[in-house]
Protein backbone atom coordinates (compact mmCIF):
# COMPACT_ATOMS: atom_id res chain seq x y z
CA UNK A 1 0.00 0.00 0.00
CA UNK A 2 1.03 3.49 0.71
CA UNK A 3 4.43 4.79 1.21
CA UNK A 4 3.50 7.23 3.90
CA UNK A 5 0.68 6.80 6.85
CA UNK A 6 -0.13 9.57 9.18
CA UNK A 7 -0.93 8.01 12.45
CA UNK A 8 -3.12 10.52 14.60
CA UNK A 9 -3.12 9.60 18.35
CA UNK A 10 -5.96 10.35 19.96
CA UNK A 11 -6.73 8.01 22.89
CA UNK A 12 -6.30 10.13 25.68
CA UNK A 13 -9.11 11.03 28.14
CA UNK A 14 -8.19 14.32 28.10
CA UNK A 15 -8.82 14.69 32.28
CA UNK A 16 -7.00 17.83 32.51
CA UNK A 17 -9.79 19.95 30.52
CA UNK A 18 -12.98 18.84 32.66
CA UNK A 19 -16.25 18.42 31.02
CA UNK A 20 -17.46 15.14 29.29
CA UNK A 21 -16.33 15.16 26.20
CA UNK A 22 -12.72 14.27 25.46
CA UNK A 23 -10.53 17.16 24.79
CA UNK A 24 -9.71 16.21 21.04
CA UNK A 25 -13.45 16.28 20.16
CA UNK A 26 -14.09 19.40 21.51
CA UNK A 27 -15.17 22.05 19.22
CA UNK A 28 -13.32 24.94 17.83
CA UNK A 29 -14.97 26.89 15.94
CA UNK A 30 -17.49 24.65 14.99
CA UNK A 31 -15.59 21.70 14.17
CA UNK A 32 -14.00 18.69 16.55
CA UNK A 33 -9.97 19.31 16.92
CA UNK A 34 -9.47 15.97 15.69
CA UNK A 35 -11.42 16.84 12.47
CA UNK A 36 -9.11 19.53 11.68
CA UNK A 37 -5.89 17.19 12.58
CA UNK A 38 -7.06 14.47 10.30
CA UNK A 39 -8.20 16.77 7.68
CA UNK A 40 -4.69 18.45 7.59
CA UNK A 41 -2.87 15.00 6.74
CA UNK A 42 -5.83 13.86 4.60
CA UNK A 43 -5.54 16.20 2.27
CA UNK A 44 -1.73 16.46 1.94
CA UNK A 45 -0.46 15.24 -1.32
CA UNK A 46 2.37 13.47 0.35
CA UNK A 47 0.59 11.24 3.03
CA UNK A 48 -1.01 8.13 1.57
CA UNK A 49 -3.59 7.26 4.42
CA UNK A 50 -4.42 8.78 7.95
CA UNK A 51 -5.51 5.84 10.72
CA UNK A 52 -6.59 7.48 14.22
CA UNK A 53 -5.73 5.65 17.26
CA UNK A 54 -8.83 6.51 19.89
CA UNK A 55 -10.11 5.22 22.85
CA UNK A 56 -12.50 1.90 22.46
CA UNK A 57 -15.34 4.50 24.30
CA UNK A 58 -15.00 7.00 21.55
CA UNK A 59 -16.04 4.83 18.60
CA UNK A 60 -19.25 7.33 18.19
CA UNK A 61 -17.20 10.78 18.84
CA UNK A 62 -14.71 9.44 15.83
CA UNK A 63 -17.35 8.46 13.32
CA UNK A 64 -18.57 11.78 13.96
CA UNK A 65 -15.48 13.73 13.72
CA UNK A 66 -14.28 12.05 11.04
CA UNK A 67 -17.24 12.04 8.48
CA UNK A 68 -16.74 12.05 4.95
CA UNK A 69 -12.98 12.19 5.53
CA UNK A 70 -10.57 9.71 3.51
CA UNK A 71 -8.94 8.08 6.80
CA UNK A 72 -8.69 4.18 7.67
CA UNK A 73 -10.57 2.71 10.19
CA UNK A 74 -9.43 3.74 13.31
CA UNK A 75 -8.15 1.19 16.08
CA UNK A 76 -8.34 1.19 19.69
CA UNK A 77 -5.21 2.51 22.15
CA UNK A 78 -3.85 1.44 25.16
CA UNK A 79 -3.18 2.63 28.47
CA UNK A 80 -0.38 5.33 27.99
CA UNK A 81 -0.16 7.43 24.70
CA UNK A 82 3.30 5.19 24.42
CA UNK A 83 1.31 2.10 23.72
CA UNK A 84 -1.43 4.05 21.72
CA UNK A 85 1.64 4.69 19.41
CA UNK A 86 2.73 1.32 19.46
CA UNK A 87 -0.74 -0.36 19.04
CA UNK A 88 -1.48 2.38 16.25
CA UNK A 89 2.14 1.04 14.01
CA UNK A 90 1.50 -2.48 14.62
CA UNK A 91 -1.94 -2.32 12.92
CA UNK A 92 0.12 -1.11 9.98
CA UNK A 93 2.09 -4.10 10.00
CA UNK A 94 0.19 -5.60 7.27
CA UNK A 95 0.15 -2.85 4.79
CA UNK A 96 4.34 -2.05 5.77
CA UNK A 97 4.68 2.06 4.64
CA UNK A 98 8.13 3.31 4.36
CA UNK A 99 7.26 6.20 6.10
CA UNK A 100 5.01 6.99 9.02
CA UNK A 101 4.02 10.33 10.16
CA UNK A 102 3.23 10.04 14.35
CA UNK A 103 0.84 13.44 15.14
CA UNK A 104 -1.03 14.14 18.18
CA UNK A 105 -4.76 14.55 17.64
CA UNK A 106 -5.23 17.45 19.50
CA UNK A 107 -2.78 19.88 17.32
CA UNK A 108 -5.34 20.93 14.88
CA UNK A 109 -3.13 23.87 13.34
CA UNK A 110 -0.75 22.04 12.26
CA UNK A 111 -0.12 22.98 8.20
CA UNK A 112 0.97 21.89 4.90
CA UNK A 113 4.23 23.07 4.49
CA UNK A 114 5.12 22.02 8.37
CA UNK A 115 4.33 18.09 7.15
CA UNK A 116 6.18 18.50 4.29
CA UNK A 117 8.87 19.34 6.09
CA UNK A 118 9.07 16.07 8.32
CA UNK A 119 8.91 14.24 5.11
CA UNK A 120 11.51 15.84 2.93
CA UNK A 121 14.09 14.93 6.14
CA UNK A 122 13.09 11.30 5.96
CA UNK A 123 15.37 11.43 2.71
CA UNK A 124 18.51 11.53 4.91
CA UNK A 125 17.79 10.81 8.50
CA UNK A 126 15.81 7.63 10.14
CA UNK A 127 13.50 10.14 11.88
CA UNK A 128 12.30 14.17 11.64
CA UNK A 129 10.76 15.99 14.07
CA UNK A 130 9.77 20.03 13.85
CA UNK A 131 10.70 21.94 16.84
CA UNK A 132 11.29 25.72 17.99
CA UNK A 133 14.26 26.87 19.65
CA UNK A 134 13.18 27.58 23.45
CA UNK A 135 13.43 31.67 23.36
CA UNK A 136 12.37 32.07 27.16
CA UNK A 137 15.67 32.23 29.97
CA UNK A 138 14.62 28.83 31.47
CA UNK A 139 15.04 28.53 35.66
CA UNK A 140 15.31 25.22 38.02
CA UNK A 141 12.79 25.99 40.84
CA UNK A 142 12.25 24.44 44.29
CA UNK A 143 9.64 25.53 46.92
CA UNK A 144 8.80 28.63 44.82
CA UNK A 145 12.58 29.44 44.78
CA UNK A 146 15.04 29.14 41.70
CA UNK A 147 18.12 26.85 42.74
CA UNK A 148 19.83 27.31 39.05
CA UNK A 149 19.49 29.11 35.54
CA UNK A 150 19.61 26.35 32.81
CA UNK A 151 21.72 26.92 29.72
CA UNK A 152 18.83 26.98 26.86
CA UNK A 153 21.48 27.20 24.14
CA UNK A 154 20.68 24.20 21.90
CA UNK A 155 17.30 23.09 23.42
CA UNK A 156 14.15 22.98 21.19
CA UNK A 157 10.50 22.49 22.00
CA UNK A 158 8.94 19.28 20.13
CA UNK A 159 6.19 19.12 18.05
CA UNK A 160 4.54 17.00 15.61
CA UNK A 161 4.39 15.38 13.11
CA UNK A 162 7.02 12.96 14.32
CA UNK A 163 8.09 11.12 11.26
CA UNK A 164 10.03 7.96 10.59
CA UNK A 165 10.86 5.12 8.62
CA UNK A 166 8.15 2.59 9.85
CA UNK A 167 10.13 -0.85 10.38
CA UNK A 168 12.47 1.19 12.29
CA UNK A 169 10.25 3.45 14.60
CA UNK A 170 7.93 -0.24 14.85
CA UNK A 171 11.01 -1.84 16.40
CA UNK A 172 12.19 0.61 18.57
CA UNK A 173 8.45 0.69 19.64
CA UNK A 174 8.49 -2.71 20.37
CA UNK A 175 11.87 -2.92 22.24
CA UNK A 176 10.84 0.61 24.52
CA UNK A 177 7.30 -0.47 25.29
CA UNK A 178 8.29 -1.20 28.68
CA UNK A 179 9.51 2.68 29.46
CA UNK A 180 7.73 5.65 29.52
CA UNK A 181 9.03 7.80 26.94
CA UNK A 182 6.65 11.14 26.15
CA UNK A 183 7.64 11.25 22.49
CA UNK A 184 8.51 9.24 19.74
CA UNK A 185 11.41 11.14 18.52
CA UNK A 186 12.94 9.88 22.22
CA UNK A 187 11.69 6.42 21.42
CA UNK A 188 13.74 6.53 18.59
CA UNK A 189 16.40 8.21 19.96
CA UNK A 190 16.91 5.44 22.49
CA UNK A 191 16.99 2.81 19.90
CA UNK A 192 19.77 4.38 18.15
CA UNK A 193 18.09 6.34 15.20
CA UNK A 194 19.32 9.69 13.56
CA UNK A 195 16.21 11.96 14.08
CA UNK A 196 16.62 14.95 12.04
CA UNK A 197 15.34 18.58 13.54
CA UNK A 198 13.11 20.54 10.89
CA UNK A 199 11.84 24.17 11.77
CA UNK A 200 8.31 23.89 13.61
CA UNK A 201 5.31 26.70 13.79
CA UNK A 202 4.45 28.88 16.65
CA UNK A 203 0.69 27.82 15.31
CA UNK A 204 0.89 24.26 15.70
CA UNK A 205 0.04 24.11 19.13
CA UNK A 206 -1.14 21.54 21.50
CA UNK A 207 -5.03 22.23 22.64
CA UNK A 208 -4.42 21.31 26.15
CA UNK A 209 -6.61 23.53 28.21
CA UNK A 210 -9.76 25.51 28.37
CA UNK A 211 -7.33 28.40 27.92
CA UNK A 212 -5.56 27.44 24.80
CA UNK A 213 -9.16 26.46 23.41
CA UNK A 214 -10.34 29.62 23.90
CA UNK A 215 -7.21 31.30 22.48
CA UNK A 216 -6.66 29.22 19.60
CA UNK A 217 -11.05 30.18 19.32
CA UNK A 218 -10.06 33.68 19.18
CA UNK A 219 -7.47 33.33 16.46
CA UNK A 220 -9.84 31.46 14.01
CA UNK A 221 -12.75 33.58 14.52
CA UNK A 222 -10.89 36.41 13.93
CA UNK A 223 -11.54 38.66 10.93
CA UNK A 224 -9.96 41.58 8.65
CA UNK A 225 -12.03 43.87 6.67
CA UNK A 226 -10.59 44.66 2.95
CA UNK A 227 -12.10 47.62 0.85
CA UNK A 228 -12.46 47.37 -3.15
CA UNK A 229 -12.82 49.85 -5.81
CA UNK A 230 -14.40 49.53 -9.27
CA UNK A 231 -15.24 51.56 -12.05
CA UNK A 232 -16.86 51.03 -15.53
CA UNK A 233 -17.98 53.12 -18.44
CA UNK A 234 -20.02 51.63 -20.95
CA UNK A 235 -20.98 54.20 -24.51
CA UNK A 236 -24.50 55.03 -25.38
CA UNK A 237 -25.82 52.91 -28.17
CA UNK A 238 -28.67 54.92 -30.32
CA UNK A 239 -29.92 51.56 -31.83
CA UNK A 240 -31.86 50.44 -28.52
CA UNK A 241 -33.85 52.39 -26.37
CA UNK A 242 -33.24 51.48 -22.52
CA UNK A 243 -30.61 51.26 -20.38
CA UNK A 244 -30.24 48.53 -17.96
CA UNK A 245 -28.78 49.55 -14.72
CA UNK A 246 -28.58 47.23 -11.80
CA UNK A 247 -30.36 44.88 -13.58
CA UNK A 248 -33.32 47.52 -13.42
CA UNK A 249 -34.29 48.56 -17.17
CA UNK A 250 -35.14 52.05 -17.82
CA UNK A 251 -36.86 53.53 -20.90
CA UNK A 252 -34.24 56.11 -22.69
CA UNK A 253 -33.28 57.52 -26.09
CA UNK A 254 -30.60 55.16 -26.47
CA UNK A 255 -29.08 51.58 -24.41
CA UNK A 256 -25.49 51.00 -23.73
CA UNK A 257 -23.49 48.97 -25.48
CA UNK A 258 -21.81 45.79 -24.57
CA UNK A 259 -20.77 42.80 -25.37
CA UNK A 260 -23.28 41.29 -22.00
CA UNK A 261 -26.04 43.55 -21.13
CA UNK A 262 -23.58 46.31 -20.37
CA UNK A 263 -24.73 46.91 -17.15
CA UNK A 264 -21.99 49.49 -15.96
CA UNK A 265 -23.73 49.54 -12.50
CA UNK A 266 -23.35 46.01 -11.80
CA UNK A 267 -20.11 46.00 -13.68
CA UNK A 268 -18.39 48.19 -11.39
CA UNK A 269 -19.69 46.62 -8.24
CA UNK A 270 -18.71 43.35 -9.44
CA UNK A 271 -15.07 44.64 -10.22
CA UNK A 272 -15.00 46.00 -6.63
CA UNK A 273 -16.06 43.04 -4.80
CA UNK A 274 -12.93 41.42 -6.94
CA UNK A 275 -11.01 44.03 -6.04
CA UNK A 276 -11.76 43.48 -2.74
CA UNK A 277 -10.46 40.34 -2.15
CA UNK A 278 -7.53 40.63 -4.92
CA UNK A 279 -9.18 38.31 -7.36
CA UNK A 280 -8.60 39.55 -10.64
CA UNK A 281 -11.10 41.49 -12.71
CA UNK A 282 -14.23 41.00 -14.35
CA UNK A 283 -13.13 40.42 -17.43
CA UNK A 284 -10.67 37.42 -16.20
CA UNK A 285 -13.70 35.88 -15.17
CA UNK A 286 -15.86 36.56 -17.77
CA UNK A 287 -13.97 36.84 -20.97
CA UNK A 288 -15.73 39.60 -23.17
CA UNK A 289 -14.07 36.94 -25.96
CA UNK A 290 -16.04 34.41 -24.76
CA UNK A 291 -19.66 33.76 -26.64
CA UNK A 292 -21.35 32.77 -23.52
CA UNK A 293 -21.40 35.88 -22.22
CA UNK A 294 -23.41 37.57 -25.57
CA UNK A 295 -25.92 39.20 -24.07
CA UNK A 296 -25.19 37.79 -20.69
CA UNK A 297 -27.73 39.47 -17.46
CA UNK A 298 -24.79 40.35 -15.30
CA UNK A 299 -26.34 39.84 -12.17
CA UNK A 300 -24.29 36.44 -13.12
CA UNK A 301 -20.74 38.45 -12.69
CA UNK A 302 -22.01 39.93 -9.29
CA UNK A 303 -23.28 36.68 -7.87
CA UNK A 304 -20.11 35.02 -9.04
CA UNK A 305 -17.72 37.62 -7.39
CA UNK A 306 -19.99 37.00 -4.19
CA UNK A 307 -19.66 33.66 -4.29
CA UNK A 308 -16.21 33.84 -4.39
CA UNK A 309 -15.75 35.71 -1.61
CA UNK A 310 -18.06 33.16 0.38
CA UNK A 311 -15.80 30.26 -1.09
CA UNK A 312 -12.91 32.35 1.19
CA UNK A 313 -15.05 31.69 4.47
CA UNK A 314 -15.82 35.78 3.70
CA UNK A 315 -19.02 38.04 3.43
CA UNK A 316 -19.65 41.47 1.39
CA UNK A 317 -20.32 43.35 3.97
CA UNK A 318 -21.22 46.58 2.35
CA UNK A 319 -21.08 48.25 -1.39
CA UNK A 320 -21.72 51.48 -2.00
CA UNK A 321 -22.12 52.83 -5.98
CA UNK A 322 -22.40 55.86 -7.71
CA UNK A 323 -23.80 56.06 -11.08
CA UNK A 324 -22.97 58.78 -13.67
CA UNK A 325 -24.65 60.36 -15.95
CA UNK A 326 -26.82 63.44 -16.98
CA UNK A 327 -30.02 60.78 -18.47
CA UNK A 328 -31.83 59.33 -17.58
CA UNK A 329 -32.42 59.84 -13.79
CA UNK A 330 -31.19 57.74 -11.17
CA UNK A 331 -33.39 58.40 -8.35
CA UNK A 332 -36.84 57.36 -9.53
CA UNK A 333 -35.58 53.66 -9.70
CA UNK A 334 -32.79 53.71 -6.65
CA UNK A 335 -34.81 51.52 -4.78
CA UNK A 336 -35.89 49.00 -7.31
CA UNK A 337 -31.85 48.84 -7.95
CA UNK A 338 -30.70 48.85 -4.12
CA UNK A 339 -33.33 45.75 -3.70
CA UNK A 340 -32.20 43.70 -6.72
CA UNK A 341 -28.24 44.04 -5.73
CA UNK A 342 -28.90 43.43 -2.00
CA UNK A 343 -30.79 39.93 -3.90
CA UNK A 344 -27.98 39.15 -6.16
CA UNK A 345 -25.43 39.33 -3.25
CA UNK A 346 -27.89 37.76 -0.38
CA UNK A 347 -27.22 40.75 1.85
CA UNK A 348 -29.51 42.93 3.39
CA UNK A 349 -30.96 46.28 1.24
CA UNK A 350 -29.29 48.18 4.18
CA UNK A 351 -26.36 47.76 3.35
CA UNK A 352 -26.64 48.98 -0.42
CA UNK A 353 -26.01 52.13 -1.32
CA UNK A 354 -26.87 53.68 -5.24
CA UNK A 355 -26.56 57.26 -6.14
CA UNK A 356 -26.88 58.66 -9.10
CA UNK A 357 -24.78 62.27 -10.24
CA UNK A 358 -23.93 64.67 -13.13
CA UNK A 359 -21.17 65.92 -14.45
CA UNK A 360 -22.32 69.36 -15.02
CA UNK A 361 -21.89 68.39 -19.23
CA UNK A 362 -18.86 68.26 -18.98
CA UNK A 363 -16.48 65.28 -20.27
CA UNK A 364 -18.26 62.46 -22.15
CA UNK A 365 -20.94 61.62 -19.26
CA UNK A 366 -21.98 65.20 -19.87
CA UNK A 367 -21.95 65.07 -23.73
CA UNK A 368 -24.20 61.96 -23.16
CA UNK A 369 -22.41 59.71 -24.94
CA UNK A 370 -22.35 57.27 -22.28
CA UNK A 371 -22.65 56.47 -18.52
CA UNK A 372 -19.61 56.45 -15.97
CA UNK A 373 -20.23 53.77 -12.72
CA UNK A 374 -18.21 53.72 -9.77
CA UNK A 375 -18.16 51.46 -6.72
CA UNK A 376 -16.63 50.42 -3.57
CA UNK A 377 -17.29 47.39 -1.74
CA UNK A 378 -16.38 46.49 1.69
CA UNK A 379 -15.83 42.69 2.23
CA UNK A 380 -14.87 40.45 5.87
CA UNK A 381 -12.01 37.55 5.65
CA UNK A 382 -11.25 34.96 8.36
CA UNK A 383 -7.65 36.95 9.47
CA UNK A 384 -4.76 35.85 7.50
CA UNK A 385 -1.79 34.86 10.40
MG1 LIG B 1 -18.49 46.77 -18.41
Amino acid sequence: MAGCVALIVAAGRGTRFGGEVPKQYRRLAGEPILRRSLRAFADHPAVDAVRAVIHPDDLALYEAAAEGLATLAPVPGGASRQESVRLGLESLVDDAPDLVLIHDGARPFVDAATIGRVIGALAQADGAIPALPVVDTLKRGDGGRITDTVDRAGLWRAQTPQGFRFAAILEAHRRQADRELTDDAAVAERAGLAVALVDGDERNLKVTSQEDLERAEATMTATETRVGTGFDVHAFDPAKDEVVLCGVAIPHRAGLAGHSDADVGLHALTDAILGAIAAGDIGDHFPPSDPQWRGAASEVFLAKAADLVAARGGAVLAVDLTLICEAPKVAPHRAAMRDNVARILGIDPGRVSVKGTTTEKLGFTGRGEGIAAQAAATVRLPAEP
